[in-house]
């Protein structure tokens, strides 16, 4: 890919251009050559974990583990977290994933599938919540973008003392989040947190903590009991991506704090959801209330969509691909923090002048 290429793809996404600077000075630092157990990597964590309890505005004693990708986080959750049964509330093939992940480590695993633009009121969720140790939720769908609104999380709190645990791979890092409303957050770092794939980042609130003591769960290399006795000495399970965690830290000190990367986020997504309906294009999602302030998903013919992100590639922009059943008559558009408003006044460009070549 040439370096001039803009990419909007919701995952792996753009990286801040600082990361350039950041991986010389990991190089130079000669933390990338230590043992995860010396004081050099004990002291580099200690310090990532403080950036990012302060940038991301995270409550006391909710504590950060690092992991490989959000994927092990489901597989985290259920063997530590589940004894028999998980409610999944989804929408969408990120979060129906992650219940047949966990339905085949735990068989009764329920789903419960809704409605693209019908979020449910949480009070009308009664029976269903009932015998749910675990409930999932993806905050971000990052497949149909669509998302669970903060004021959905915190009556669902109201409803229920199970644990809730929330996928936030494509929002965490970019949106602000009211973090006492869930136990479990997780997210991958190529999304919102704009840097290089490889790294999954678990946020634990004490509630999750003392259920998986109850549980008691120490069959796997990464049973989240054995992590966390780890993290809390500032050390890792097994050799980590050093560099990866390296980064994080850097980008943590570089970035605003939460509210103000959130603020932007918003005003840009509104922006972009403004543009939309004023073009030839539809959304994707009807229902504004449940758009994603991170990922936006643009309709049209499989034919027009077709031409128009092969066109857009020939203009040095890689748009996102629909995903799953959306796979043909949609394309993605990522709302990260890293991209940069020059770019997004390329792309709206490109949609402008391309709206009024295409031909049906
Ligand atoms: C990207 C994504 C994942 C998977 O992330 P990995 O880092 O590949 O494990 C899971 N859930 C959501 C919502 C995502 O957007």
């Amino acid at each position: 890919m040439a370096q001039t290429m803009i990419t909007f793809y919701p995952g792996p996404s753009k990286i801040y251009p600082q990361v350039e600077q950041y991986l010389t000075e990991a190089y130079q630092s000669g933390i990338l050559s230590m043992n995860h157990r010396s004081e050099a990597f004990m002291s580099m964590l200690e310090n990532v974990f403080r950036q990012m309890h302060l940038k991301l505005g995270l409550p006391d004693g909710y504590e950060i583990y690092f992991t490989s990708s959000a994927t092990e986080c489901w597989e985290i959750i259920a063997q530590s977290l589940i004894k028999c049964r998980s409610l999944h509330l989804y929408n969408g093939a990120f979060g129906k994933k992650w219940y047949e992940y966990t339905h085949r480590l735990c068989s009764e695993a329920q789903p419960y599938e809704f409605d693209l633009n019908n979020l449910p009121a949480p009070t009308s969720l009664g029976a269903v919540l009932e015998g749910a140790e675990v409930i999932c939720l993806t905050h971000s769908e990052t497949s149909n973008a669509t998302m669970i609104p903060m004021s959905f999380l915190r009556e669902l709190r109201e409803q229920t003392d199970q644990i809730i645990a929330v996928d936030a791979t494509s929002s965490m890092g970019g949106v602000e989040m009211d973090w006492e409303a869930a136990d479990v957050w997780y997210a991958s770092v190529q999304k919102c947190f704009g840097l290089p794939p490889g790294l999954g980042v678990m946020i634990v609130s004490p509630r999750a903590i003392q259920r998986a003591e109850e549980l008691g769960s120490r069959n796997h290399y990464n049973s989240l009991l054995y992590i966390r006795e780890n993290f809390q000495k500032h050390q890792s399970p097994h050799t980590p991506n050093t560099l990866g965690i390296y980064l994080l830290g850097r980008v943590m000190e570089q970035v605003a704090p939460i509210q103000e990367v959130n603020a932007v986020t918003e005003a840009r997504a509104d922006d972009w959801y403004r543009f939309i309906e004023r073009s030839r294009y539809s959304l994707l999602v009807k229902e504004e209330a449940v758009r994603s302030s991170t990922v936006i998903a643009v309709e049209g013919t499989k034919e027009e969509i077709k031409s128009l992100k092969k066109e857009a590639l020939e203009a040095g922009i890689l748009l996102g691909s629909g995903y799953g059943p959306w796979k043909e008559t949609t394309f993605r558009i990522a709302n990260f923090p890293a991209i940069e408003s020059v770019e997004i006044d390329r792309l709206k460009d490109f949609l402008r002048k391309y709206s009024k070549s295409y031909k049906e």
